[in-house]
């Protein structure tokens, strides 16, 4: 039924997250999770809590995590912006920084929530299709257009754009801001992140999250990175929209945990670890891998449909991600989880495909 005010209303085709089950015995390897847990210094913190201080608003600028953040990675606090997972500081990116009637560009097969955003917020775009083997044409970034998104490494297929070719598209659009999205980045070789350029670049803004490499998807932290004229027009957006967007907890756990890097390091090693070995054993089992510098593999079968994998899969308990999308619908994500998981996912693999 139509609704008489419904021509007047913002309508959206939303993003669609992946599935999180109830079912604690289903290996979820489906939405790029840590599997080791968050360091201790979370339960330190909750066991210590003065829960008092959560009568009053939070501070609006999370101006400790914000300086920890900043310490952390050798910044000005001017530089950085946080907002509740990198979902929230990449809208209000999009929303801030894309406001030309030029098209912004990202490629074909990115991060779905990129489109979503420029459709609710009426921004113009336009997709670059991959190469023929999933990699960035950087020079197809090179032309006149309103902004660019890279996802760096990009997802879902994982695959590392070298750091020469982003330079080469900052450096040929001065008059627009070019974002890397560097969600997994920390699983990438070192020296790879493009965070090292922000002083250099005044159009660049570079985006991490806490909820892979540091196992705290549930605690909703993202930020961003840049020149502090940037860091300010992101933040007086914010400040028009919804002030208090960090909670209390959020920032006292971000600002706990951020030193902790010794044990966020040795999780990532296994994370790297499991996916080199996982990697070899699809390839065994007749899939096509791309190289991934993330925490999951994009993999394709030589005969068995993507779609019935992950059906089977999803019968037997093991969640992976399925995208019914031109180009990629033969092929599956796969998060990496623990050793075990993973051995769990080649016996089924072995069994269904032989
Ligand atoms: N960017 C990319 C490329 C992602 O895959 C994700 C995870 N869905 C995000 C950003 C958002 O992550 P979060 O909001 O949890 O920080």
């Amino acid at each position: 039924m139509a609704y008489k005010w419904e021509s007047n209303i913002r309508k959206v085709v939303p993003y669609v997250p992946g599935e999180q089950p109830k079912d604690k015995n289903i290996i979820k390897l489906n939405t790029n999770e840590n599997p080791y847990p968050p360091s201790k210094k979370v339960s330190e913190m909750v066991e210590n809590a003065d829960f008092d201080i959560l009568k009053k608003y939070p501070d609006a600028t999370a101006g400790e995590l914000v300086e920890k953040l900043a310490e952390f990675h050798g910044l000005d606090k001017s530089q950085v912006f946080v907002g509740v997972g990198s979902d929230d500081v990449l809208g209000m990116s999009f929303m801030t920084f894309f406001n030309s009637d030029k098209k912004v560009i990202f490629p074909d097969i990115t991060y779905s929530f990129y489109p979503v955003w420029c459709d609710l917020l009426k921004i113009p775009y336009e997709t670059i299709p991959l190469k023929e083997d999933f990699t960035i044409d950087y020079e197809e970034y090179l032309g006149e257009c309103g902004g660019v998104v890279i996802a760096n490494p990009n997802a879902p297929t994982g695959i590392l754009l070298d750091k020469e070719k982003i330079i080469k598209i900052i450096e040929a659009n001065p008059e627009v801001i070019v974002i890397v999205d560097e969600a997994y980045i920390d699983f990438a070789p070192e020296g790879s992140s493009c965070l090292d350029l922000i002083d250099r670049y005044d159009n660049l803004l570079v985006v991490r999250t806490y909820s892979k490499s540091r196992s705290l998807a549930g605690i909703r932290i993202g930020y961003a990175m840049g020149n502090p004229a940037l860091i300010k027009y992101l933040n007086d957006v914010k400040y028009s929209y919804n002030s208090y967007t960090m909670n209390v907890p959020s920032i006292k756990i971000g600002s706990a945990v951020i030193d902790d890097d010794e044990y966020f390091k040795g999780t990532i090693s296994k994370v790297v670890k499991t996916r080199e070995w996982f990697t070899e054993e699809l390839g065994k089992l007749g899939f096509f891998v791309l190289p991934s510098s993330t925490n999951f593999v994009f993999a394709s079968h030589k005969d068995k449909a993507a779609k019935d994998i992950f059906q089977e899969g999803k019968n037997r308990g093991i969640y992976i991600r399925y995208f019914n999308q031109p180009r990629i619908d033969n092929f599956l994500r796969i998060t990496i989880g623990t050793d075990e998981e993973m051995k769990k996912l080649v016996e089924f693999l072995t069994d269904y495909l032989k």
